[in-house]
């Protein structure tokens, strides 16, 4: 027993930003239960966030900085990233440099990074391997809200008749918040329906499950909003505070006989439910998102809660559940490379020159930057020169992953912040500079719902290790960019982010929590969960219940849209459509995850699903190896023989790399194109073809 009090933080791991009690010990320890108090999640924690206490050794961790394969002290390091860069700048200009940073990040490191690429070394290429998650939700809520919102709250999982789960496996990705969904089920009979092409555990207590086909969403929400219309339940009031309906209801038409997959009772059942249940809440994620048509995925969802006017009030809506602990932070930063910082648009010149003057930046960028994978590419062509890459393994992870590895491998120079020394990417590095991690850094985070909560540090920083937010700065500093980067501490920055979002406020902008910007460093540091907007409407932390939207004319947008379906398709060669997610108890490339003995006890090693009826035709049997080929890869996998996948698909996890398991890394086999408007690559479909070994 330790008598060291406890702390009040947020979870490492997930979007759903469940807070923590933290207890340290005196021999570098942590034990860690929910927080009774967190309006995420009211003492709940899934097995990831119980066994965060495991993954706080030191073991692999990066400890000094390392310089072209030596150990150097703080000062050469930073000023060999400043130089480096600087003469990049001077002679190929700022667009041969980039960041490429991680939803992993704290939103006052996460602001430092997009100012100093934005507004000092004055280039947009500034991409978050949020790309890789979220980007397509994003585009789809600018284009129906005219801003990138949320509306609703985890209190609408709560008080929903029905929760419509699209492409997620909320019981293993998001347990604490199926944890809510069952809670509701059992005190007021939610019912539950799963649309996915596979059978997830999240299918277990639903009372409809859809095995559509790949990338059929837009066909079946077509559908629904067809339905909505044909019965007489689009909201006459609602149509007022929209454009669009009309031609969104024609494009809906037009989907008709595109098959789903799903039998017509399957349909009825489901438009039925929809139609007849006013609170819903439709909860999407990367199966929506990880596609080549995943914004309009988003619109299709979007079109159906618009039209019915089931928006901005309890127990209703469209919910993006995010992944990553702040990748909702890293959006209202403008982490993107199509963003800028509040939400406001970099395109637009008075939004750049609000921004500029508000940092007293020499220049900004007038166009977006380069999306991650096209940032990847540029990689690869010697457009970009010099790239730093902070809490993120794009070797292991990006989509055509081998491509992307031999392309930072001839970058000229690359620099890599990590807490680790050993990931894929991390052996690229010329530069490795250590930083803290979770329980070791303060600053704050964005849940998906909103909510602004505190990381805490309870630990000392390790070895070397510096904030992300400190190495920025210095870097910042030794770049010649000294004022604008003088900051003692996160309080600062953040005050500086609030600030800003009054700006953003007036601008027309929804990010707004200028109510925080005057925190004392004692608020700051005793700050408890608070959604925003803080300041303005939303005041029962709801947007868009008073049919209030951000498009300069105040209405929403119905968007247009009819299926595509994945860009490649199934062939002679390559028969099968590959699949893949996460697993319950692994998080990432298991950096952090990987160190509990008990989560890696869940699904030791990485697997392939595979359909009895296909491992008959192949003459596969349960844990033979099975090599996998796609245009782009080869992997081998342990198969498990299951119907949870349909036949002629099949299902691994992502978490493997080079590190933990060299033959057998899904990444390498995803070719990956991307959405034409987010840029989102598509994860989750990959024609590949299966044999035994
Ligand atoms: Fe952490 Fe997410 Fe689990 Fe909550 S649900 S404990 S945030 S991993």
């Amino acid at each position: 027993g330790s008598n060291l009090p406890e702390v009040r933080s947020t979870c490492a791991y997930c979007g759903v930003g469940c807070g923590v009690l933290l207890r340290p010990d005196r021999a570098g320890g942590l034990t860690v239960r929910g927080d009774p108090d967190h309006p995420a999640n009211f003492g709940r924690l899934c097995s990831k966030g119980t066994a965060l206490g495991e993954t706080v050794g030191l073991e692999h961790r990066l400890l000094t900085p390392r310089a072209f394969a030596r150990d150097v002290g703080w000062d050469e390091a930073l000023q060999l990233v400043a130089d480096r860069f600087r003469e990049t700048i001077a002679a190929h200009g700022p667009d041969s440099v980039a960041f490429y940073v991680s939803g992993q990040l704290l939103t006052e490191d996460y602001y430092v990074a997009n100012k100093l690429m934005k507004g000092f070394i004055g280039s947009a290429n500034i991409d978050t391997n949020s790309r890789l998650c979220m980007a397509s939700t994003v585009a789809g809520h600018k284009r129906a809200f005219g801003t990138d919102t949320v509306p609703g709250t985890y209190e609408d999982l709560d008080q929903a008749d029905l929760v419509v789960l699209v492409g997620s496996n909320l019981a293993w990705c998001h347990p604490v918040l199926y944890q809510r969904v069952l809670a509701a089920r059992q005190a007021r009979g939610t019912r539950i329906v799963v649309i996915d092409p596979r059978r997830t555990a999240s299918c277990d207590q639903a009372d409809l499950h859809l095995a559509l086909n790949p990338g059929s969403d837009v066909a079946l929400f077509n559908r629904l909003l067809a339905r909505i219309h044909q019965g007489g339940h689009v909201q006459p009031d609602f149509l007022t505070r929209t454009e669009g309906f009309s031609d969104a209801l024609h494009a809906a038409r037009r989907d008709d006989p595109i098959p789903t997959g799903l039998t017509e009772a399957e349909i009825d059942a489901f438009c039925d439910l929809w139609i007849k249940t006013r609170r819903v809440v439709t909860v999407f994620s990367q199966g929506v998102n990880q596609s080549s048509c995943g914004t309009d995925k988003v619109n299709a969802i979007l079109n159906c809660h618009l039209a019915t006017g089931r928006i901005g009030h309890p127990g209703m809506g469209p919910f993006s559940v995010t992944g990553q602990p702040n990748a909702m932070g890293g959006r209202e930063v403008g982490g993107l490379a199509n963003a800028l910082a509040c939400h406001l648009d970099i395109e637009d010149p008075d939004h750049r020159t609000a921004v500029q003057q508000f940092w007293q930046a020499p220049k900004m960028p007038e166009r977006a930057g380069l999306k991650a994978v096209d940032m990847f590419r540029a990689v690869e062509t010697g457009r970009i020169k010099a790239l730093w890459i902070i809490h993120t393994n794009p070797a292991a992870t990006m989509p055509d992953a081998d491509r992307v590895r031999r392309a930072i491998a001839r970058c000229p120079f690359v620099v890599v912040s990590d807490i680790t020394r050993q990931t894929d990417t991390a052996r690229l590095a010329h530069v490795l500079l250590p930083a803290t991690g979770w329980a070791e850094k303060d600053g704050i985070v964005t849940n998906s719902d909103r909510t602004i909560s505190r990381q805490r540090a309870v630990l000392p920083p390790p070895g070397q290790a510096r904030p992300d937010w400190q190495i920025l700065s210095e870097v910042g500093r030794r770049m010649g960019f000294g004022p604008a980067f003088r900051y003692r501490s996160e309080a600062q920055i953040f005050r500086e982010h609030a600030r800003l979002s009054a700006l953003a406020a007036a601008l027309g902008k929804d990010f707004d929590i200028s109510g925080l910007s005057n925190l004392s460093d004692d608020d700051y540091a005793s700050l408890t969960p608070t959604r925003w907007p803080v300041n303005g409407p939303g005041a029962d932390g709801r947007l868009f219940g008073d049919g209030r939207f951000f498009h300069a004319d105040g209405k929403a947008r119905f968007v247009p849209v009819t299926h595509r379906g994945p860009a490649a398709r199934p062939t002679r060669d390559y028969p099968f459509v590959l699949n893949t997610g996460r697993i319950r108890d692994q998080w990432h490339t298991m950096t952090r995850s990987g160190l509990s003995p008990r989560l890696s006890g869940h699904l030791a090693e990485p697997f392939l699903d595979l359909h009895p009826d296909d491992a008959l035709r192949l003459g596969v049997q349960v844990a033979d190896l099975a090599q996998v080929t796609s245009p782009v890869g080869r992997g081998l996998f342990r198969v498990r023989i299951t119907d949870t996948v349909r036949p002629g698909q099949v299902f691994a996890p992502m978490h493997w790399t080079a590190e933990t398991a060299p033959a057998s890394r899904v990444d390498a086999l995803v070719p990956g194109p991307t959405d034409p408007v987010s840029g989102q690559p598509e994860s989750k479909a990959a024609p590949v073809a299966v044999r035994r070994m």
